[in-house]
């Protein structure tokens, strides 16, 4: 395990969060259960350490992750707009724009920078960015151990292991490595509570979500032979299901499945004219090449974009892509 790596790094990051009294805890639009745990995880260790905290991110969160330790430390925009800080530590975003700006580089604020996607821009003052890391809460796993042995309570234990168990589809993507695995052994070992983090996370699904799911595996198309998939969630579907936007994540994996397929796109109409396309890759071709042609990002295997076009346009933009990724 790569425990040594970033001594440096967690030294600086532990003096700079000992010089500073209040902290604002920030990740990327919309968190998934790898920002979300990563961030109360840090805001837990932070208020045990007699720190003001508040935890930020932008767009929608699941009304599931609310329930978390560390959530009373969530606030909204208005309250993140007003707290006075002088540290932000950013998490699981690659760049500044990801946190709708609620982090700012380093010349114009002292900032830690903790995050796992390889196109990182290294805004911050002290930056821990790994790509080889499965999750940012391994990231936040490796900084516990080095510089604050000991602080890892059993609710903080629960927020590392959800991120690492959510960045990893339930320990069955490509970024699965003993590294993550060794991690979630020794949190189990600190309390996490495993089989209620799977089961929540995971597992258990609304009435209202399935059905939603029936509609959007309706909408499966095969593209190239069956070498690609597209599926969309459009604003009638959730509005017939009682479902919102948050309801579909997870959807796209679904596509996925298909044996042939390697490349999927997911198309969200998140407002008229306004499609979120969340893209995954099922071996070597990098869809996060494809999303930053439009102004997105990602990882090589799942990557996301948002496009200003109508849903049948979006789909020929990215089928279009995928046909020349696919040659
Ligand atoms: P998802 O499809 O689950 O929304 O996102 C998959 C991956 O792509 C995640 O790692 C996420 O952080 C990244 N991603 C999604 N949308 C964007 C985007 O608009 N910009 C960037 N830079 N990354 C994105
Ligand atoms: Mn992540």
């Amino acid at each position: 395990m790569s425990g040594e790596r970033f001594e440096r790094e967690f030294s600086e990051m532990m003096a700079l969060i000992e010089r500073h009294g209040s902290v604002l805890v920030t990740g990327h639009i919309d968190p998934d259960g790898d920002c979300i745990g990563s961030m109360f995880a840090i805001a837990l260790m932070l208020e045990a350490m007699g720190k003001k905290v508040m935890c930020y991110a932008p767009g929608e969160i699941s009304e599931l992750f609310l329930k978390l330790p560390g959530a009373s430390m969530l606030a909204g925009r208005d309250d993140a707009s007003e707290f006075k800080h002088d540290l932000v530590i950013t998490v699981d975003s690659p760049n500044t724009e990801r946190t709708e700006h609620f982090a700012r580089p380093c010349e114009d604020e002292d900032v830690i920078n903790i995050d796992h996607h390889p196109t990182n821009e290294m805004f911050g003052c002290v930056n821990v960015v790994d790509s080889d890391a499965a999750a940012t809460t391994v990231l936040v796993y490796r900084f516990f151990r080095s510089a604050a042995p000991g602080m890892i309570t059993t609710d903080i234990a629960d927020c590392l292991y959800l991120g690492i168990l959510m960045d990893t589809g339930g320990f069955r993507f490509q970024n699965v490595d003993s590294e993550a695995l060794l991690i979630a052994s020794e949190l189990i070992g600190l309390g996490a509570r495993a089989y209620e983090i799977a089961h929540e996370y995971i597992y258990v699904k609304k009435y209202s979500t399935l059905k939603l799911l029936g509609l959007v595996l309706d909408s499966l198309r095969l593209h190239f032979d069956g070498r690609a998939a597209t599926m969309e969630v459009t604003a009638g579907m959730l509005e017939k299901t009682g479902t919102t936007l948050k309801d579909s994540e997870g959807f796209v994996d679904y596509g996925a499945a298909l044996d042939d397929v390697e490349l999927v796109a997911l198309f969200r109409e998140t407002a008229p004219g306004e499609i979120r396309v969340s893209l995954r890759s099922r071996n070597h071709h990098d869809v996060s090449a494809l999303a930053e042609r439009f102004g997105g990002g990602g990882h090589v295997r799942a990557a996301g974009l948002t496009l200003e076009t109508d849903l049948a346009s979006a789909r020929e933009t990215i089928v279009r892509g995928f046909g020349k990724m696919l040659g």
